[in-house]
C-alpha cells in the first residue's frame, strides 16, 4: 500500500523465508517486498533517505509511528506495539498494515497521524478491541457459489485478502471493464503489467479486472457487466457481494431477492465502510439512494494538508489504497463472522475512519426501508426463490433475530 502512494520508499525487512502468498515470485521476505514495490510502480526509487524521513516500524522496532498487531486487533502506536503469534493474526496485521500506511501518509503531508487500538472481531476498539478467540482460520465457506460483482478498487482487495485464507465453494467474480494504470493505486490486487505496463512501458495488453481478481483465489472469471451476467446466471448463488456500480447494478441487485448481501465503501473523510443488508435491514437499493459522501467504487480521500484538519484549508483527492484495502477486509472479516454474531448485531453498518481521530465510533444503525419500498421482493417470495440456499432460513420469521 505504501509502494502504491509514495514514488520513493525505502525498505528495511528481514531477509526471511516467505511463507504467505505474495502477488510476485519471491522467495524471501525481503524479495517478495522490493519485486512487488516495482511491479506495483515500476518507476518507484527503492533509495535510502538522505535527510530525516518519516518511518513506519512494524513490531518491536523503533520509528517515527509504531503498528503491530494481536490476534483480530491491531493498533498504531507512538511507541513500539508487538505482533503476537495469535493465530488470528491475518486479521489484525492485515487492518494493522490499512491503518499503518494511512498513518505515514498522513506523517508524510505532515498531518497528524491517527494513533489508536481496533479490533475486526466484533468491530470494537479501544480497550474493547480484544484479539478474539485463539482458533486457526480455516478457509471462508459461506456458500456454494459466491458472486463477487465488482473487481475495482475493493472488490480487488477483497480477493487480495482472501487469497491469504482461500475461499471454499465456487466463486465468481463479474466485471467487464478493464484494468487502467490509475486503477493501480488503489486496487491491492493489480501490478502495473495488469495495465499493460509491463516494465513501465505502456506497450502490453490491459488484462480484465474480472480475470485479475478471480486468479487470486481460484474463481471463475466472467466478463460481463452485472445485468448481462444476471441474464443468463445459471445457478443462483447462495452470497452476492456487490462491489460494483455501473448500469445501476446497486439498485438492481436488490430485484435478485436474496436474503443477505454484506459490502463495503469507502467515504472521502477516509473512511472505510461495511454493510450488511439481511431481511430486516434496509436494502441495498434505498442505502444506496441514501447513502451521501460514499463511494462505491473509487477509494479516494481528501489529502489533508501541512497544519490543519480543516476542509476549507487547500487539498487535493487522492487514491487511497488502504481505504479499498480496509474496506475489503472488512468484508472478508465480516464473512469470517456471519456464524459469530455479526447476523445478530444491532449494528449494520461499520465504520472505520482512517483519517480522523474525533469519528471513532464503528458502530451505526441505518433503519430498515421506507415503508412501500419495491425494490426487493417480499420474504415469502425470497424464501420461495431461494430454496435450498445457504442462508434461505434468514428469511424465515424466526430467521432473523436483529
Ligand atoms: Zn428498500
Amino acid at each position: 500500500m505504501v509502494a502504491r502512494v509514495h514514488r520513493r520508499i525505502r525498505l528495511q525487512i528481514p531477509d526471511r523465508v516467505l511463507l504467505v502468498p505474495s502477488l510476485v515470485p519471491a522467495s524471501s521476505l525481503r524479495e517478495a517486498a522490493e519485486v512487488l514495490a516495482a511491479a506495483i510502480d515500476p518507476y518507484i526509487e527503492l533509495a535510502a533517505p538522505d535527510t530525516d524521513v518519516p518511518t513506519l516500524a512494524i513490531g518491536s522496532t523503533e520509528g517515527s509511528i509504531h503498528v503491530g498487531a494481536d490476534g483480530f486487533a491491531a493498533e498504531v502506536g507512538r511507541a513500539p506495539v508487538a505482533v503476537s503469534e495469535h493465530p488470528a493474526g491475518f486479521f489484525g496485521g492485515g487492518i494493522g498494515a490499512c491503518m499503518g500506511a494511512a498513518a505515514l501518509l498522513r506523517l508524510a503531508v505532515g498531518a497528524r497521524p491517527v494513533f489508536r487500538r481496533v479490533s475486526l472481531w466484533g468491530f470494537t476498539e479501544g480497550v474493547e478491541a480484544q484479539a478474539g478467540p485463539r482458533r486457526s482460520i480455516g478457509a471462508l465457506d459461506v456458500g456454494d457459489l459466491v458472486a463477487l460483482i465488482g473487481a475495482g478498487a475493493v472488490g480487488s482487495a477483497i480477493c487480495y485478502w482472501l487469497r491469504y485464507i482461500g475461499v471454499r465453494g465456487e466463486w465468481e467474480v463479474v466485471d467487464r471493464d478493464v484494468i487502467e494504470l490509475h486503477n493501480t493505486n488503489r486496487g491491492l490486487g493489480m501490478l502495473a503489467a495488469d495495465a499493460g505496463w509491463s516494465g513501465g512501458i505502456p506497450a502490453g495488453e490491459q488484462a480484465y479486472k474480472a480475470d485479475i481478481a478471480a486468479s487470486l483465489i481460484g474463481a471463475q472469471p466472467v466478463r460481463s457487466w452485472y445485468h448481462e451476467w444476471a441474464e443468463t446466471m445459471p445457478t443462483r448463488p447462495d452470497l452476492l457481494i456487490p462491489e460494483a456500480n455501473d448500469h445501476g447494478v446497486r439498485e438492481l441487485v436488490g430485484r435478485l431477492g436474496l436474503p443477505l448481501m454484506v459490502h463495503a465503501a469507502t467515504s472521502e473523510m477516509w473512511g472505510a465502510h461495511l454493510y450488511r443488508n439481511g431481511p430486516k435491514d434496509r436494502c441495498v437499493a434505498c442505502l444506496f439512494a441514501s447513502a451521501r459522501n460514499v463511494h462505491f467504487t473509487c477509494a479516494e480521500g481528501q489529502l489533508p494538508t501541512a497544519d490543519s484538519e480543516s476542509t476549507e484549508s487547500e487539498s487535493g483527492d487522492a487514491a487511497l489504497p488502504f481505504l479499498s484495502g480496509a474496506a475489503g477486509l472488512l468484508v472478508v472479516a465480516a464473512l469470517a463472522q456471519l456464524e459469530d454474531g455479526f447476523l445478530e448485531s444491532p449494528y449494520n453498518h461499520r465504520r472505520l475512519f482512517l483519517g480522523d481521530q474525533a469519528r471513532g465510533s464503528w458502530s451505526n444503525t441505518i433503519s430498515g426501508c421506507e415503508h412501500g419500498c419495491r425494490s426487493r421482493p417480499r420474504p415469502s417470495v425470497r424464501t420461495r426463490l431461494n430454496r435450498g440456499h445457504r442462508w434461505t432460513h434468514l428469511d424465515s420469521p424466526d430467521g432473523w433475530n436483529s
